[in-house]
């Protein structure tokens, strides 16, 4: 029998009769910490996808290299087994009675995730970047004192499936949300407008998407939050995963939930012992988006019928950066008329990828270029004279650098029921707050299956491990189910 034990820099090795170096963890009395596992298992894809390439005849079982059977204990055993390029942690365990999951990332998919978990009557710690609150790219910026308020990149969502339309109602019933009446439209270079129908409800968080994404989990008993917080090592142990936030340890947890994606995803799970996860993740492609934050004193119009027509939000056709402009302050408070004009501009996914530089070190020439280029077509979508556009008192540019899929399994969440790991987030759908939300709930009810089976058969609940990606249809700034535009123009 072969043994494999985590040393504490997350390197897969063999067992060694050394004393192993252990996760830090409070809550853990050292002597009662057991090291894992024995008895390399082949690893079958339930979902009737590929099989391991140590069980399509690779070699079969690992090597063993120390003939002796580990003398650690064996209360919760793992096994871990050669896949790919990492080895892929099994645990063998049967679940516990009463599971607690870790959720790592508080996204919409997160908190999907961890509501619907709760529902089914499990306990999770959700694990989120965010200092000013939740909600990931359900994000709003408030600049005091004035304030100026600023929806930074979801700008509203739509709700095409009957599960996510009833999570929507339920926060129409708590106002948290409300639908958003304002004129919507494409606007092409030169001010030409084209409504887009009302018939596809479209909502807004009453007080802007990140205090909705705060709100959702007031009422939830048994979430507990923790942020901000940057999940750094992930660790197979003793039948458990440990958390790490550099060197600070944030509990052990009988699953996680991977609910972001981009770099940090990729590193995180890089060397967790999730090969099959770590695959589906890495072939994930993302595009880059600039946001230009800007308030103005007086309204953003069109010019039509020689009068001029305030509108809400557009998608712009036929300039370079632009893709998308809207006035948040007349979204979000549209009772009052004398408020600053507060507009998000986001450029194209074109323009975003030309430009792209590191987000958390934006040099300050090339926020200057962006905000001129954004500024320049702005003047440009809306048909003014050059130079003719006021001047933004309030300015801020920000880089979105993993903005939004491009490419998609099509499936509402992965997991590996082996590593007790899963994932969900709006990629695995296309790009959209609705697909986030029914990712997190797809996969907080396949893990409470998983447990309610006490996982005595894993195979039956592996999914999404080997499905192929296509790409994503939609605009630079995403998709909205249901959405249809209408060819009725507002000439200039
Ligand atoms: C510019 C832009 C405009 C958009 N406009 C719209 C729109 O109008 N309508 C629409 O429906 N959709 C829109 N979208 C898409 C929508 O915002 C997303 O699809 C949705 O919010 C994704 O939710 P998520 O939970 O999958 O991921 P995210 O919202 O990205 O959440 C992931 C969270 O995980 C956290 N995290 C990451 N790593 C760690 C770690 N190691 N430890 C702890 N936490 C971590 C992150 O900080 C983040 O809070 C837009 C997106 C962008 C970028």
């Amino acid at each position: 029998m072969t043994g494999f034990v985590l040393d504490s820099s997350l390197v897969l090795q063999p067992i060694k009769p050394l004393k192993p170096r252990l996760p830090r963890n409070p809550r853990l009395p050292r002597s009662s910490i057991t090291i894992c596992a024995v008895e390399p298992r082949p690893i079958k894809n339930g979902g009737g996808g590929r099989r391991s390439s140590m069980e399509a005849g690779g070699g079969g079982a690992p090597r063993r290299r120390n003939p002796r059977k580990s003398s650690y204990g064996t209360s919760r055993r793992s096994v871990i087994k050669k896949s790919f390029a990492q080895e892929q942690v099994v645990f063998a365990s049967p679940v516990a009675k009463d599971p607690v999951v870790a959720i790592i990332g508080g996204g919409i998919s997160g908190l999907v995730c961890c509501s619907t978990l709760e529902e089914r009557g499990i306990r999770s710690t959700v694990f989120d970047t965010g200092v000013h609150g939740l909600g990931g790219r359900m994000a709003t910026r408030m600049i005091d004192p004035q304030p100026l308020v600023f929806d930074h990149a979801a700008q509203f969502f739509t709700a095409s499936d009957p599960r996510f339309q009833k999570l929507v109602d339920r926060w129409l019933e708590k106002g948290l949300v409300r639908e958003c009446k304002g004129l919507l439209g494409e606007l092409e270079a030169g001010g030409r407008f084209t409504p887009i129908p009302s018939s596809t409800a479209r909502y807004i968080g009453v007080k802007g998407m990140r205090p909705l994404a705060d709100s959702i989990l007031c009422q939830n008993h048994v979430v507990n939050i923790v942020r901000p917080c940057w999940i750094s090592k992930l660790e197979p142990f003793n039948g458990m995963w440990y958390l790490t936030e550099k060197e600070k340890p944030h509990g052990h947890f009988d699953a996680i939930v991977i609910a972001h994606n981009g770099k940090c995803a990729n590193r995180l799970l890089s060397t967790s012992g999730l090969p099959l996860l770590t695959r589906q993740m890495k072939r994930l492609e993302l595009s880059a988006v600039w946001a230009l934050l800007a308030a103005f004193k007086d309204p953003l119009s069109i010019p039509h019928n020689g009068a001029f027509t305030d509108f809400e939000g557009a998608f712009v056709k036929g300039v370079d950066s632009l893709s998308w402009m809207a006035n948040n302050t007349s979204k979000l408070f549209p009772l009052h008329g004398d408020m600053p004009q507060c507009w998000t501009f986001f450029s194209t996914a074109a323009y975003g990828k030309r430009n792209k530089v590191p987000q958390e070190n934006i040099p300050r020439v090339t926020a200057e270029k962006v905000k001129e280029d954004l500024l320049n077509d702005v003047e440009l979508a809306l048909g003014l004279s050059k130079g003719s556009l006021q001047r933004p008192f309030y300015t801020r540019v920000q880089l979105w650098g993993a903005a939004l899929p491009t490419n998609t399994p099509g499936i509402p969440c992965i997991f590996d029921p082996h590593g007790r790991a899963g994932i969900c987030g709006d990629w695995l759908l296309g790009s959209s707050v609705e697909a986030a939300a029914i990712s997190g709930l797809s996969l907080a009810n396949h893990i409470a299956d998983y447990f309610q089976s006490g996982g005595s058969q894993p195979d039956d609940f592996a999914v999404g491990l080997h499905d192929e990606f296509h790409a994503v249809a939609g605009h630079d700034i995403g998709q909205f189910p249901g959405m249809k535009s209408e060819k009725q123009v507002l000439e200039p």
